[in-house]
C-alpha cells in the first residue's frame, strides 16, 4: 500500500451499532473503498456468525475476518489458566487489538467508529499515529432509534439480543448473571465449555471463575433468584417485545469493552 494513500476501515463487532454504521456508510456512498473487517476470536456466538454472513450479503462486499491465528485456549494456556476479567483484559489485547493493528500495519488509516450521538462513551482508539478515528454517527447526529431503524429496514437485529445485551465472546465476563442463564438455555454446549475453563480449588474456593466469587455451577443453583432480579430490573412483567425492550433500555453499563461489542 502506498504511504500516501489513506485506507478507510470499519470494524464490525457483531453488535448493532457497528453493523448499522457499515450499512450507513454503504448507503451514503461517500467512502466507496471502505474496508470492513471483523475480529474473529473464534469464540463468538453462532448467532453472531450468522449475522455477519447476513450483513456481508447485504453490503455486497467482503467483511475480512482478522485474528484467530491462535485459539483462545492457547492464550489461556500462556496466561497460566488465568481467565480474563475486567481488571485483566488480556483477551481484548490478544484477540482484538493486536489483530486490528496488524491488519492496519503502518498504512495511514481512517478508522470509522460507531459511537452514537446520544452516547457519552469512547470506543477503542488506537494510540498508533497512523490511525485516525472518525465518528460518522456523532457527526451526523445518529441516535439509538436511528440505529434500530437502519437495521430493521435492512438486515434485522441480531437474534442474540433476545437474551443478551451485547455481542462478543460467548464466555464474556462482562455479561450479566441472567445472560449467563441465557447462554445455558440457548447454547448449553457453550455454557459447558465455559464451565470447563473455570479452575476452582474445591477446598479453598480459590481459583479462576468467570464471575468474581461465584462459579458458573453456583450461578445455575441461583437461577430462579437471578431471573426474578432481572425481571424486577426490567420493572416487572410487561408486554413489550424483546425488540422494544432493547430499544428502550439503555446500553450495557460496561463501557470497557466497546471494541468487542459496539
Ligand atoms: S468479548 Fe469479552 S471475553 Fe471476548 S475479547 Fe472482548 S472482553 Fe474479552
Amino acid at each position: 500500500m502506498s504511504k500516501d494513500k489513506m485506507r478507510h476501515v470499519c470494524g464490525i463487532s457483531g453488535g448493532k451499532d457497528s453493523a448499522a454504521l457499515a450499512i450507513y456508510l454503504k448507503e451514503k456512498g461517500a467512502i466507496p473503498d471502505v474496508e470492513y473487517f471483523f475480529s474473529d476470536t473464534g469464540c463468538e456466538l453462532p448467532e453472531t456468525y450468522d449475522f455477519i454472513d447476513r450483513l456481508e450479503a447485504y453490503l455486497g462486499k467482503k467483511i475480512t475476518r482478522i485474528g484467530g491465528e491462535a485459539p483462545f485456549k492457547h492464550h489461556l494456556f500462556m496466561m497460566g489458566n488465568m481467565l480474563p476479567s475486567p481488571k485483566q483484559r488480556w483477551c481484548t489485547v490478544k484477540m482484538k487489538i493486536e489483530p486490528f493493528e496488524k491488519f492496519v500495519g503502518t498504512d495511514n488509516v481512517t478508522s470509522y467508529i460507531a459511537i452514537r450521538a446520544d452516547e457519552h462513551r469512547e470506543g477503542y482508539i488506537s494510540t498508533k499515529s497512523n490511525i485516525t478515528p472518525a465518528f460518522p454517527f456523532i457527526h451526523d447526529d445518529i441516535v439509538r432509534k436511528d440505529v434500530f431503524q437502519i437495521l430493521e429496514d435492512t438486515v434485522g437485529i441480531p437474534e442474540y439480543y433476545k437474551w443478551r445485551s451485547r455481542s462478543g465472546c460467548y464466555f464474556c465476563f462482562f455479561q450479566r448473571h441472567e445472560e449467563w442463564i441465557g447462554l445455558f438455555d440457548n447454547h448449553p454446549d457453550l455454557f459447558q465449555k465455559a464451565v470447563e475453563m473455570e479452575k476452582i480449588d474445591p477446598d479453598t474456593g480459590e481459583g479462576f471463575s468467570w464471575i468474581q466469587g461465584m462459579s458458573l455451577k453456583q450461578l445455575l443453583e441461583r437461577r430462579e433468584e437471578i431471573i426474578e432480579l432481572a425481571s424486577k430490573r426490567r420493572k416487572g412483567e410487561d408486554n413489550r417485545s424483546w425488540q422494544e425492550i432493547l430499544l428502550e433500555e439503555g446500553d450495557s453499563d460496561d463501557s470497557g469493552c466497546l471494541i468487542c461489542s459496539l
